[in-house]
């Protein structure tokens, strides 16, 4: 690097692919570092000017949460939004800040070092209760605490969002990553992350794209700094040069040219050369997504995550509030149907429940939670079962590891049923029940669990994690986060044909029904629906309609003979150049 004429040099990192798209713009570091606090004397002459600081740093501190609270509200609701309300209580606790300013002036010391001495003493008293509430509420002092002295320092802070700017983070949570969605935000870089965490999720849905696993960026990266973030490939190039850009935009045109020859296809069936229809649906977690996924000619919802209200919420609606937003998506989705999976809260994803596990995708997850609930569930179900009197509504059950789980869940359908009769409600006596196969266990007992139910939906995403015992967020395995590894299509296989055997129909919502390499295969093992993120919906109809079955059949077979997950993606890519040439696979 020639120093004289500080030229800044272009770096690249290197990450993980999380949601699609080009983003170029300024670098804003979302830092949730603790400032370091030094002990600094206080000469008598300067008091008047150190209180002034900290009454500014109060106020700059409260302007910022107000933001922040009205986002918040926007985005998830004012239940969610009260977080920061008390943030603002503290800020506005004339005892404490009169406490603070009286210490500053008899010890003569800098107003971040006793800012933090005395709303450390809160802190540490909350945290050393055995209350598990008073542990979160701690953390919130504590961010008001680090809030207050940044301001003091004067260091830029995240609230303050300024124009465009790609957000640049450790780590983001579902609730951050929607919080930003509502700025000017052009694109996610996260540290840590994997492609199939629920930020990531929420990034493509929300159509902003994000690269994750990137380890380092918080480090390299400074707010203001230009960045490139190209979420096709997962990289993200620091500096970018003239060219880079070029090149960059290059590829956003080839995509965007791409996506111009899949238009027309929304109105047309998934359906094979020689036949072969597959229900092509869309995995949503949001009403608001549902004019998205029709124009994206969606067969429908093949997996709602209702769990998306609590995060707007933080905490669960009530039978009504819930039946209200059942009923519009099943009408707005009419005459296709909506396979609502019932709450999958803990693993990654907010659970209103402030409870800590050592190992939360391995604990109170899902179906298990919900079975503990029964009032919650048959809230839940009650509000569910309501909103099906077009007959278009399916009911799917995740984290299924046993069949006495699904047994038990069936059981509260009943009792659901029972209980809305009584009330005189209707409901579609004969509402079509699933499950979704995403624990090896399931996947073993598929057939016999496929005799109990109408339908089998294979969630990838967990299955992976659980199979081939991978974090599906932790960056540092994700290499091994392989869903072209031999035992993984032996499953899928496995679970395709004891559901067939059972006669119900089998599906996947995990996100490997929306890769382009896996659709020749998955079609060719005998899926008969696959549901995938509305954006990618048009590319692998487009697939399905240009191969044949009897093709995609010797794929499959030919796939599951290989060894290794390299040699399964090598032979995808070359069967794919060749039967698809028209899809840029390099693009996806
Ligand atoms: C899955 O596990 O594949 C799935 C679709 O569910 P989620 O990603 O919501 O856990
Ligand atoms: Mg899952």
């Amino acid at each position: 690097m020639n120093e004289r004429n500080s030229v800044i040099e272009e770096t690249v990192l290197k990450g993980i692919a999380a949601a699609p798209g080009i983003a170029i713009g300024p670098a804003y570091l979302y830092n949730k570092e603790v400032p370091r606090v030094e002990m600094k004397d206080v000469a008598r002459e300067d008091l008047e000017a150190e209180i002034k600081r900290l009454r500014n740093a109060n106020a700059r501190s409260e302007k910022e949460l107000q933001k922040i609270l009205t986002f918040a509200e926007q985005r998830l609701g004012s239940q969610s939004a009260r977080i920061f309300e008390a943030q603002i209580m503290i800020l506005n606790d004339a005892v404490l800040m009169d406490a603070v300013e009286k210490r500053i002036a008899s010890e003569l010391k800098n107003a971040e070092y006793i800012i933090a001495d005395e709303i450390g003493k809160y802190r540490r008293r909350m945290l050393e209760s055995p209350d598990e509430y008073m542990h979160e509420r701690a953390h919130d002092v504590e961010d008001v605490m680090n809030r207050i002295i940044r301001n003091i320092q004067e260091q830029r802070l995240f609230s303050r969002l300024e124009g465009e700017s790609i957000i640049v983070s450790e780590t983001l949570t579902p609730a951050d990553t929607v919080i930003f969605s509502r700025n000017q935000v052009l694109g996610y870089a996260t540290d840590l992350g994997g492609v199939s965490s629920h930020a990531a999720l929420l990034s493509r849905s929300l159509k902003i794209p994000a690269v994750v696993g990137l380890r380092t960026a918080t480090k390299r990266l400074k707010t203001g700094e230009m960045v490139a973030i190209d979420g096709y490939a997962g990289v993200v190039t620091m500096n970018p040069t003239e060219e880079t850009i070029e090149r960059l935009r290059g590829r956003a045109r080839a995509f965007r040219e791409f996506e111009e020859k899949l238009v027309g296809i929304a109105g047309l069936p998934a359906e094979t050369i020689d036949h072969r229809t597959i229900e092509l649906s869309s995995n949503i977690e949001f009403e608001d997504e549902i004019p998205f996924t029709r124009a994206q000619g969606s067969a429908g919802i093949g997996l709602f995550r209702t769990e998306g209200q609590l995060l707007r919420r933080g905490e669960y609606p009530s039978e009504e509030e819930q039946y209200r937003v059942y009923k519009n998506v099943a009408e707005s989705i009419f005459p296709h149907a909506v396979i609502f999976r019932t709450f999958d809260v803990g693993g990654d994803k907010l659970i209103p429940d402030a409870i800590r596990e050592e190992n939360p995708f391995l604990g109170w997850r899902g179906i298990r939670m919900m079975l503990d609930r029964p009032e919650l569930f048959l809230e839940h179900l009650r509000a569910l079962l309501r909103s099906s009197t077009h007959k278009n509504v399916r009911i799917m059950f995740p984290m299924i590891s046993s069949l006495h789980e699904v047994r038990a869940a069936k059981e509260f359908v009943r009792k659901a049923q029972e209980e809305l009769k009584l009330r005189g409600e209707l409901f579609d006596p004969k509402i079509k029940v699933g499950v979704m196969i995403e624990v090896p266990s399931a996947a073993l007992l598929a057939e016999e669990i496929a005799a109990e139910v109408d339908f089998l939906s294979i969630g990838t995403n967990d299955l992976i994690q659980y199979l081939l015992a991978v974090d599906r967020d932790n960056s540092y395995v994700a290499p091994l986060f392989q869903q072209f590894n031999p035992a993984v299509l032996r499953v899928i296989k496995m679970v395709i044909d004891a559901g067939h055997k059972k006669h119900v129909w089998v599906g996947m919502c995990g996100e490997m029904a929306g890769d382009p390499l896996a659709t020749m295969l998955l079609v060719g093992l005998g899926l008969d629906e696959l549901s995938v993120v509305p954006s990618v919906l048009p590319e692998i109809k487009k697939i399905i309609r240009t191969i044949r079955l009897k093709d995609a059949r010797r794929v499959a077979e030919r796939a599951l003979s290989f060894p290794t997950a390299d040699d399964v993606k090598k032979y995808l890519t070359s069967v794919v150049k060749e039967k698809v040439p028209d899809i840029p696979l390099e693009l996806s």
